[in-house]
Order: structure tokens, then sequence, then C-alpha cells
């Protein structure tokens, strides 16, 4: 306990989360110690009426300490009162308890309730250690139902009095995860948990002694800090009177977006707040700039210029809009790569305007990353070619996967524009090229947006994509079609646009001469929970990041809140939800919502419109929203760790927020994570690291030959087609593909008659799971909903019997699931715990494909077969992080194969870890994201990532892994990536020993053996580790050094890594040369 941190919680206001702000509290002017040093050198001289507060807290103390040794007791005030007012022999006010709020207001919940939330478990359950089979549904189902969404009854609300200083938490030695179920508190442990109780209300008493300015009377003034903890019931619209003097008043009715204050007073604010300790780990500010316009030459024709300006009041055009335009028009390919990328769509439609005009049979194509953002730029599209006299009459369509087969030939015969995708033009429109000769013959522009959205195995299908139909243009005489693009800030634009297309003259556009309000980032660690206690860890950084968000939304600043993975994102909403009901700001509420992948198109669309309308005051969202779905102007983005994509994801997110002449602000939350630690001590990095190339894979055989095969029947290839697929492609066409008399090279039988269908140029689409909500099945009216649909590979951890489902932050119990008709039924359900399966993914290779020296070492890599053995076995229910129960489940196991590659570490090396005390998990562990973090193509490859739950767990694990570096495809998604890694294995190896060797970060970063993708955090981890294998695996000495660890540290319990046993190999397989 900080007593530097709590003097500024003495007297705090509850508006301290979102209320408003509050007068500047007293500080003291004496600097104390710690908790000794405050209680023996200046405790005060205690007035008598805090010897009365004191006696109403430890009845309080005595009362809830008992309550809470009863699990499934609901702490409501009125129960509370009773006991404490027969201990006391007099009433209990609310205004009292409001005082004990304003001393300790992180440790004394007072709040109304949502009532549903306090349902807890069934009653059987009372005072049972025993672990249940399978939930039981009957003490839900009618609770489910009347609670079902369109019956809750948002005024339901009750007073509760807890205290948070979680008392029930159990932390175990190394990861700080509570496994085991907590034990009942004993006596004892009782009765020390008040006496620290009652020592914390010494504490914060003396302080505000301590702390209040000698004019001014303490008990006045923790009376008046009091009033703003009286809590107000949320169904009560109307704002007491009382509060209406108080600053708290300020900030009822949320400012409307105009009148927000600015972002520079909001941070001022913030850090006035009771509950700031210092969490702002770094600022940096980028200034407002001006915009700059430029003249077009030849300039704009009367009636272009005259459609930019009804539809969208645009008179000038932007410095960088300017250079891409005047670019194309002198025939070049152009690539527009800028932070913002405002006023992208001009870039695209202004020459196709122009086009059109010089030539009304020209045509177009428009591709866009989401079918949304498709749909919103096409509509702008139409509304522009309708003020443009002349082109009033050019067909614009949507041309994919949806459009009906009926209107196919209409559009294909007519449309002058379309906005489609690359999976239509591969399988679609290349394959009849008969039947879009029109089209392609006229084809004049290709725009494509976001460009850095395709890299990886997707990018280099791609490539292939835009080759073939670069060729097919040029077969029906089209040499002149022009290639514009935009993207996010990338390292090398043009080199990227270079792969993307297979086109030379490519103008870069980088200067962004829009015009852009001021914008604060700040990079947010959260605090110690107990800065005299630093190892129970940091305050949560979902706690900080929600608090944050309502924070800036009570004062009408529009936030976007981005987390990690759809699960965060949902119990990021379930958090405010309760906090703003129990603030009574359901005002608020009614304008947050969750945006996230899983949820129905119609559902998305519909949270689109209503945040572009402004509606919205908050979106908590995954990266479904990182990409330019337009959803209007945003003040603020917070982002909830980093994020999975890197750096440039992070860029991208933190770009969403602000535009033109508004300030805006972004806020990087940090997880306790150690990517994210690391960036909270290198913060530059975020801003001036540059991110690293987007890689396309040209050469790779397995991609070429398939697209040889579908070019092949387009049209059947010659050596001189060598120009569009470079020269790899002879050898294939020789070997792969049919020759012909005179030299032509078609396709192989096996692949006719559609080739394309042999390619999936997204992978595989995975089979998907209906998730139904069937609260109101039976009741009048009342049908099954589906409210999403769930891949089968998330399907497995989300939607098991029993598991909690939360969906826009609402929770649901899953009552059943089917895998046969690939249906989990739900019921709505409120819920105060959530689910986390217990699981494990077993990657085993089955068997040797190729085996390959690795250069100067005795060791060998194998590529083969894998097989991926996922079950959830069970799992845990969570309440406040801890575990208050563990279920068993019979879920069928899930298995599937795949291809990868994997290196086995020598014996001795093991057993010289082993001996030297180092844990070969971590070491496995790092040394993989080490050798991945080289491979340029690794987003397309995965590793077995190791669990701290289980390498760190108490007891021994009866799953054994064998030593071995392994990666594999996912499954469905074989690109020839692995093969790839298997024949660079020896670069890759090098690569990754000498970043290991030479960065020097103390322990690990994501340059050298941490990955922001990793699936568990990179909490186990070793650099030294790392280092051992590396080096091991390439034959070159160890050095003693690295060793240097205490012997013994490692209990049998950690041992969970065995000798890996040798694979059965292929028929004929011989060892390639390094
Ligand atoms: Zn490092
Ligand atoms: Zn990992």
């Amino acid at each position: 306990m900080s007593t530097n941190s709590r003097k500024r919680k003495g007297v705090a206001s509850p508006s301290d989360a979102a209320g408003g702000p509050t007068a500047k509290k007293p500080r003291a002017t004496k600097q104390t110690k710690g908790k000794k040093a405050a209680q023996e050198e200046c405790a005060p001289v205690w007035p008598e009426y805090f010897n009365s507060v004191f006696k109403v807290f430890k009845a309080l103390n005595t009362v809830l300490a008992f309550c809470s040794s009863r699990k499934n007791f609901a702490i409501t005030f009125p129960v509370v009162r009773t006991s404490v007012e027969s201990l006391l022999h007099e009433p209990l006010e609310l205004a009292k308890v409001a005082e004990l709020k304003a001393l300790l207001p992180e440790i004394v919940k007072f709040a109304y309730t949502p009532r549903v939330e306090l349902r807890i478990h069934s009653d059987q359950q009372v005072g049972q250690n025993r672990r249940e089979r399978s939930p039981d549904f009957s003490a839900f189902r009618t609770a489910g139902a009347s609670s079902s969404r369109n019956d809750v009854d948002e005024d339901e609300h009750v007073l509760v009095l807890e205290f948070l200083d979680n008392a029930r938490v159990t932390k175990s030695s190394n990861t700080g995860f509570a496994y085991a179920l907590p034990p009942a508190l004993t006596p004892a442990a009782t009765k020390k948990l008040v006496e620290r109780r009652n020592n914390r209300f010494v504490e914060a008493v003396n302080e505000l002694l301590n702390a209040a300015p000698a004019e001014e009377d303490p008990v006045a003034l923790l009376q008046s800090a009091a009033r703003d903890h009286i809590p107000v019931h949320p169904g009560c619209k109307d704002i007491p009177e009382a509060s209406e003097a108080d600053l708290k008043g300020k900030y009822r009715a949320v400012p409307e977006p105009e009148e927000r204050p600015a972002i520079t007073a909001v941070i001022e604010e913030i850090e006035q707040q009771a509950c700031y300790q210092e969490q702002i780990a770094y600022k940096r500010v980028f200034e407002a700039r001006e915009g700059q316009s430029a003249i077009l030459d030849p300039p704009l024709s009367g009636s272009v210029a005259q459609a930019l300006c009804h539809s969208r009041k645009i008179t000038s055009l932007y410095t960088h809009q300017v250079a891409a335009i005047n670019a194309l028009s002198q025939g070049k390919n152009v690539i527009v790569s800028t932070s913002t990328a405002s006023g992208k769509s001009v870039i695209y439609q202004v020459p196709l305007l122009q086009f059109l005009e010089a030539d009304p049979q020209s045509t177009a194509i428009f591709i866009y990353p989401t079918k949304a953002l498709a749909q919103d730029q096409r509509a702008a599209l139409e509304q522009l070619l309708c003020s443009c006299p002349g082109l009033e009459h050019v067909k614009v369509a949507t041309y994919d996967g949806d459009t009906p087969q009926d209107l196919r030939a209409g559009i294909r015969e007519t449309a002058s524009v379309i906005f489609t995708n690359f999976d239509m033009i591969h399988a679609s429109i290349l394959p009849h090229e008969d039947t879009w000769r029109r089209f392609l013959k006229n084809l004049k522009i290709v725009a494509v947006d976001e460009l850095h959205y395709y890299y990886g195995i997707f990018g280099s299908h791609v490539a292939q994509v835009t080759r073939r139909l670069r060729r097919v243009c040029a077969a029906v005489g089209n040499r002149r079609t022009r290639f514009v693009s935009c993207s996010a800030t990338i390292s090398k634009p043009a080199q990227h646009m270079r792969n993307i297309f297979g086109i030379e003259n490519i103008e870069e556009v980088t200067e962004d001469g829009a015009p852009s309000g001021r914008k604060d980032f700040l990079v947010w660690n959260p605090p110690l929970k107990d800065p005299m206690d630093p190892s129970l860890g940091r305050v949560h950084s979902m706690t900080e990041a929600t608090r944050l968000m309502r924070f800036l939304m009570a004062r009408g600043v529009r936030v976007i809140l981005f987390c990690k993975i759809r699960k965060s994102c949902e119990l990021a909403m379930k958090t405010l939800r309760q906090e703003l009901s129990a603030d009574g700001r359901l005002d608020i509420l009614d304008r947050v919502m969750s945006y996230r992948g899983g949820y129905s198109q119609e559902d998305r669309r519909r949270i689109e419109r209503e945040a572009f309308s402004g509606n919205l005051l908050g979106i908590v969202a995954t990266n479904a929203l990182e990409l330019g779905v337009d959803i209007g102007v945003l003040d603020a983005v917070i982002m909830l760790g980093f994020p999975m994509g890197g750096l440039a994801s992070f860029r991208q997110q933190a770009g969403r927020a602000g535009r033109r002449a508004r300030d805006a602000l972004a806020v990087f939350v940090a997880d306790a994570l150690p990517v994210d630690q690391h960036y909270i001590h290198n913060p530059e990095e975020l801003f001036d690291r540059s991110t690293s190339d987007l890689m396309v894979d040209l050469d790779g055989k397995v991609i070429l030959e398939a697209h040889l095969q579908c070019a092949a029947h387009e049209m059947p290839l010659t050596e001189e087609d060598e120009k569009y697929f470079g020269p790899n492609m002879r050898e294939i066409c020789e070997t792969k593909l049919e020759k012909d008399r005179e030299g032509w090279y078609h396709t192989h039988p096996r692949y006719l008659p559609y080739p394309a269908k042999h390619v999936s140029i997204r992978g595989i689409e995975e089979e998907k799971y209906s998730v139904v909500d069937v609260s109101r099945v039976g009741k009048p009216g009342g049908i099954a909903q589906v409210i999403e649909e769930i891949e089968l590979s998330r399907a497995l951890f989300e939607i098991y019997e029993g598991a909690v489902f939360i969906h826009q932050g609402l929770t649901f119990l899953v009552q059943e699931v089917s895998h046969d008709t690939k249906m989990a039924k739900l019921v709505r359900s409120d819920v105060n715990w959530i689910t986390e399966p217990r699981d494990f993914t077993n990657v085993d290779a089955l068997q040797t494909y190729r085996i390959r020296e690795i250069k100067g070492s005795p060791h060998r890599a194998f590529y083969g077969r894998i097989e991926l053995f996922t079950l959830v076995y069970g799992y845990f229910k969570l309440r406040n992080k801890a575990i208050i129960d563990a279920v068993d489940l019979d879920t069928p196991p899930w298995q599937r194969e795949t291809t990868g590659m994997w290196l086995d570490i020598p014996k001795p090396v093991l057993d010289l870890m082993k001996d030297s005390g180092m844990n070969p998990a971590e070491a496995i562990h790092s040394a993989q994201h080490a050798f991945l973090n080289r491979f340029p193509l690794a987003v397309d490859l995965r590793t077995e990532c190791k669990v701290p739950e289980k390498e760190y767990k108490a007891s021994t694990s009866q799953r054994k892994r064998p030593a071995r570096l392994i990666f594999y495809e996912p499954s469905g998604k074989s690109g020839g990536v692995a093969v790839k890694a298997f024949d660079h294995v020896n670069d890759i190896l090098r690569d990754a020993h000498e970043r290991v060797e030479t960065c020097d970060c103390e322990e690990g970063c994501t340059a050298c053996v941490d990955s922001p993708s990793c699936k568990e955090g990179n909490l186990v981890s070793s650099k030294p580790g790392a280092l051992i294998i590396l080096k091991a695996l390439l034959g070159l000495p160890i050095d003693v050094d690295l060793l240097q660890q205490e012997p013994g540290m490692v209990s049998d319990a950690f041992d969970t890594v065995v000798e890996a046993t040798s694979v059965r190999v292929a028929e004929g397989v011989e060892v390639e040369c390094a």
C-alpha cells in the first residue's frame, strides 16, 4: 500500500471513473515512507467523529467477512444493514456508508447492480467441494428465459455493498495464475482479513488528516466527499437536487460531440483523478497540420469539377491526390501510402470519370478488402456519377459471391464499373474470359484499396491472379490498363505494388497533403495493485482500459476500444455494461456496442450505421474494424494490449481516430505480457521503428503451379509468358503441364474441367457452427434465433455444454451442442462467472517426407505429415479471475492432418539443460519464436506454444512433449509455406541465432525470441535457452556462461519435455544436402 498513491485517494469522488471532474484533492505536504512510517511518525490525533466512523467500519467489516465466507450469499445492502444495525444497536445510514466509500474508494463497492448479476450457482453446491460432472440447467431455464434480452427489466437493480480487495484469490508460485480451487477461508484467515481491512481504514483516516489543509475541517471534508458516493438508482432519470451543485452534475448529460472538451483538457483532467497513479509512461504529440492543395495538370473538365463540387463539396484537391491523378493521366501506375489516407476515394474516382469522358466504353474494376467497404464506396461512386453531366447512365454493379446468377450475364454485358474481389476474378471472371471480352478489352483502371492487406500466402495468390488478368487483357488487345492503390504506411510501397501486380512504371506518393488535427498519443501502464508489494502484479489492463473509456465517453469523446481477441472484446463489453449500470449511466450504456467477427452480417451493418450516424459514443471491437470500414468520426482510440498483428496493425488502429481539423487521442494500454512491457520500456519504437516488409512469395512452386494450371486453361501458355510468371515457369510447365506438338502448354487433365476449383486463394472455408438463442422458444411468439456463426476451429473452445457465451456483453449459457448438425443451443442467462476451456493441442509428426542436412552440424531438419490433436476435457468457472469451479467434459477430440517441419533437439543438449536447471520448455518455446521471427512467411505458419498453466503447474504433468521445434500449416491452408521454411532452414536458423545472440535486450523481446502473435503471450520463455538450442542445432559450441543458473532450481514437476523419438520415414527418402 503506498501512502503516495492513497494520499490522492483520500477523499475521492465517485466520478473518478465516469462521472466527472473532481475538485483538486488535497495533497499531503509531508512525504511519508510507508505503512509503518505513516503510523508511527505522523499518526495524527483523531477528531471524535472519526472514531464513530471507525466503529461503523469495524461492524461492517465483521459482517462482510462473515458473508464472504458464504459463497452463495448475495451481499445486498439490506442484508448487510440488518446485521450491522444489530451489532451497533443503531441505524445504519446510507450517508455513513458513503463516507466509508469516500475514504476507501478502491476497496468499498457501494453501488446499484442489476439484480440478475447476483444470481449464483444452484444451491446444491453450498458447502460442498465436489466437482460436478455436468452443469445443472434446470436452475437456469426459468431464470434464463425470464431474462432473455427483450425481457430484461433494466430497472431491476439492487444496492450492493461489498469489499473488493479480493480476499479469495490464491496466488501460485510462478505466474500469478490461481490454479487450485480457492479454499474457504479458515477462521484464522478470516480474522486476519478483518484486521488487515481495519488497518487500512486507520491508514486512510491518518492520511486524510495529514493531507487536509489546516484551514479545513476534516469532518466537513469527508462529509462533502461522501455526498458524491451516495449511489444513484439507475432507474432514477432525474438527478437529485443535491448533486446539482457539485461538479459531478456537469457531466450527467453527455456533451454533444461539437461541445466536447479539448483532448489536452481531458488529459489534464485524467491526471487529476484519484485513480491516476502515473499510468502515463510516455507521451507523444503530433501537431496539427494544415492541408496542402495543388493544381491538376491538365485541369479537371467542367463536368467532373461540377460533380465533385455538387456531390462532395470538393473544390480543391490535396497534394497527394493531385500527384496521384497527374501520374495516372501520364500513363503511370500509382501507389499512395500515407498515414491517414484521407480522400482516397477521389484518387480512384476522378481518373475513372476522366477515362469515361474520353471513352464512354471504358470499364473499371474496384476492389476493397471487405464487402461493407465496397458497398459504401459503390454508393458514393454512383452518387458522383449521377452529378456528372453526361455520365449519369454509367452502370455500376457489385459482382461477388452473393450476386444472383440471373443478374450476372447482365452485369457482364452492360456494366462499366464492377466492385468485386480477387476470388471472383480468379474463379469466375478469368475462367470465362470469352464472356467478359467487352469488359476486359476496355478495362482502363484497376483500383485496389488497402494494398497492405495482401501479403503472405493470400498475397502470393493475389499476385498470380493479377498476372493472369494482365495476360488475358493483353491477349484481347488491351495493354493500357492502369493500376492504382492506397495503403497504410508500409516500408516499401512501390516494391509491394510491383510484387502484387507485376508491373513497372510506378509512381510512389507518400506525402499526405490532407489537413489533420493535433493528436496526443499516450502509452499507459496499469499501476501496481500494491506499490509496497510488486509481486501482486499490476491492475488488469481491462480494468484500466474500460475505466478510461467510460471517463472519455462521459465527456462526449467518441471512443473505439480495440481488443486483441473476440473473447476480450466481449469481456470488455460485459465490464462496461456492469460498470455503467452501477454508475447509473444507462444513457451512456445505450450508446456503446461491441463489434467483431462472428456477428451476423446484418448485425454488423447495423452497428456500422449506428456508428456512422454518430449515435454511438463507444465501440468495443477486434481488428475486424481495423480495416477502413467507414464508421465516421472517432475522437479517441484505446488499444487494449499490443495487437497480435504487430507494429503495422498497431499503427493502423491508432490511425482510426481523428480527422481533419479535430484533435484526437490514442492510448495504448499495456498488458502485463512481455511484448507489451517491452514497448513500455521502449515506447519510441512504437512510432519510429520501421515495420517489416510485407512478404509476397513469387517463386513458390506450389502456388505458381496452381495458377499456371488455371492460366493454361484460360489460354495455352508459351515461353513468352515468362514475362508474367517468372523464370520458374518453364520448369513447372515441362514437368506438370501437357505440352502439345506446337510447343504450347495445356492444363494437366487432372485439373479439368475447372482448374480454378482446385485452387482456393484464401484457404479452405471452414465449416461453421450456428449459435442459436433458444431462450424464447416455447413462449408466445418466441422463436429460435441464430445470433452467430462460428468456425469449427473456434467453436471447439467456445461452445461446449455449460460454457458461458458472451454476445454484445450479455451472457448466455450453452445448453446443448450437436456436432452432427453443427449447432449450439443457448439460453440467455445473467451469470456472474465466465468459463475458460481446459484443453490442449498436441502437434505430432507422423511421417517424414524429406530430410535435410544442417550446414556444419551433425543434425537434420525434417519435413512431413503432422497430426493435430485437440481435446477440450473440461472447463473452469471463473469469477474475478479466481477459479470457483472445475467441470469435466466428454467432448470428442478433434483430429486433423497437415504438413509441417521440425527440428529435434539432441539428447545431450536436453540433458545438459536439465542438469543445469534450465527449463527446456521455455527454451524450446523461445527458440520456436526466434525461428519464426526470421521467416518472412511466418504469418501462415504455426507452432506449438507452451502454456504457463501447464509448465508452471505445481503437480507433475502427464502430458510429456518431445524435445522438438515444430512448425505447421493451419489445416486447410496448405500453401507450401512449411516446405519453404524447410528449404531455407539453414539460413533461417543462422539468422535467428545471430539475432538472438546480438540482441541487446535483457530477457527477450519481439526482435529476438518473443512474438506478438504468441497464443500464450510469451509467458514461458528463455532467451539463453533459445540460444543454446539454436547453437546446438547449428553445431556451434555452447558457451558455459549461458548455463550459469542455479542447478536444482527446476523441480520434477516442471519436467514436461522428453527426448524426441524418431518419426517413421516414407519410402525412398534421401537426405538432401545443406
Ligand atoms: Zn531481444
Ligand atoms: Zn508462443
